[in-house]
């Protein structure tokens, strides 16, 4: 096969982040292997668009990025769009514990990580070093992870505001792959207002509902 690069630590950066055509029949060795991978980032380009495919030991996705490119190409299809949580859902009682710590920080904004290990498998909360809180405004530390742990969600709160994500949020957000959850509206009486979105690559895509297990649903 004809190298994508001389330059050796060219190649080991195209290595990093590859990007595969998508064959007609719509699958090969290397996008399979790209999709199985424990962990890894790549782009496959199909006649319909472009898509980005991102794996962690907790995360696939599969996320589209661009719309067809303008001129005919004799590739297959990207696929669809997919997300699934090979960690599995959050335990319902997470949840409760989070917005119990959010909840005593009240007026201030405050922040909870969770964090899933691969070899047990288990969910724990980790409750970050905050370096300034104030009801609009949360500075906080990611943790250190012990071999095998993830972040998986980054959780603050915007107090009794309502859930967005800011400008502020986007910037903190652009840089690690994680699932971001808001809650806002913590002292209303019907429940918090959430908002969750997956961040990876700079890139930000909206999700449904946040990652919990129960019956809740998204405000
Ligand atoms: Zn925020």
């Amino acid at each position: 096969m004809i190298a994508l690069a001389n330059d050796p630590t060219a190649a080991a950066v195209l290595d990093t982040v590859p990007c595969y055509p998508v064959p007609p029949t719509g699958g090969s060795p290397a996008i399979d292997e790209l999709r199985a991978a424990p962990a890894g980032r790549g782009i496959v380009v199909g006649h319909d668009g472009v898509m980005l495919i991102v794996r962690r030991p907790w995360l696939e996705a599969d996320v589209p990025i661009a719309p067809s490119i303008a001129v005919h190409l004799p590739y297959g299809s990207i696929g669809a769009t997919r997300g699934h949580l090979r960690c599995g859902l959050i335990p319902g009682d997470l949840r409760e514990a989070v917005l119990d710590h959010l909840r005593a920080a009240l007026p201030n904004e405050a922040a909870a990580f969770v964090i899933w290990n691969e070899t047990t498998g288990t969910f724990s909360i980790d409750l970050p070093e905050i370096d300034r809180a104030t009801p609009s405004r949360l500075v906080y530390r990611t943790p250190r992870l012990a071999a095998g742990c993830h972040l998986v969600c980054d959780i603050h709160s915007h107090g009794t505001a309502p859930a967005f994500f800011s400008d502020t949020d986007d910037v903190d957000d652009a840089d690690t792959t994680k699932i971001a959850v808001v809650f806002g509206n913590l002292d209303a009486a019907d429940g918090p207002t959430v908002a969750a979105r997956l961040c990876t690559g700079g890139l930000f895509v909206l999700l449904p509902r946040d990652p919990f297990m129960g019956d809740h649903h998204a405000a």
